[in-house]
């Protein structure tokens, strides 16, 4: 392997040694491509995202995700890393089939990144303020009082308490330039309904 042809790290560097593998620019099979860490699909900088494609980096760390396949004796692994679009700094591996499992867990880590501290944010605690609460100017406005100074304009999360287990975290996109994170309820809100489960049985 050439030194050109060595496996950056980065969520970008990562995504163009991707497009290159698949565009048969290396020594390696396009058909390898796969196996290569890129940005999930949907995800900020990656295919199908329509958050916008700036080849510039933003001026603050910037959360997405990563994944790849990974040949098993039968079939094949999916794995997940949180990256960054503005540094070369990525997260922990985690396997797991996708939908909440392993990219969950990704995610947060990228947010934890670039936004520590995130879990103090207020959620949105009703399913159906979800999207209310961004397009209701009082509303929002009244959320994101409670966020650090600049954050809103670099993309910070909103949390929202999940409707089910590793409800999946979805991704930003032009009309909402900023991941909403799925995240549990406190127990005090679960223990009426743990005490009412446990008395059927
Ligand atoms: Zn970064």
């Amino acid at each position: 392997m050439t030194a050109t042809d060595a496996e950056p790290t980065g969520a970008r560097a990562r995504q163009t040694y991707y497009w290159r593998v698949r565009n048969a620019r290396t020594r390696h099979r396009p058909e390898s491509s796969a196996h290569r860490w890129h940005i999930q699909p949907g995800h900020p900088g990656g295919a199908y995202s329509d958050l916008g494609h700036e080849l510039e980096p933003p001026a603050h760390h910037a959360p997405t995700l990563l994944s790849r396949s990974r040949p098993k004796p039968r079939g094949h692994e999916q794995q997940f890393r949180g990256g960054c679009l503005t540094c070369a700094w990525e997260g922990p591996v985690y396997p797991g089939s996708g939908h909440g499992d392993g990219d969950n867990s990704a995610i947060e880590d990228a947010h934890d990144h670039a936004f520590p501290g995130w879990r103090e944010l207020p959620p949105i605690t009703r399913a159906r303020d979800r999207r209310q609460t961004q397009r209701n100017l009082t509303r929002w406005t009244q959320l994101t009082s409670q966020y650090p100074l600049g954050w809103v304009d670099q993309g910070a999360p909103i949390l929202v308490w999940s409707r089910h287990r590793r409800e999946p975290h979805l991704p930003p996109h032009r009309g909402s330039p900023r991941y909403e994170l799925r995240v549990d309820r406190p127990p005090t809100h679960r223990d009426k309904r743990a005490t009412d489960q446990d008395s059927l049985f």
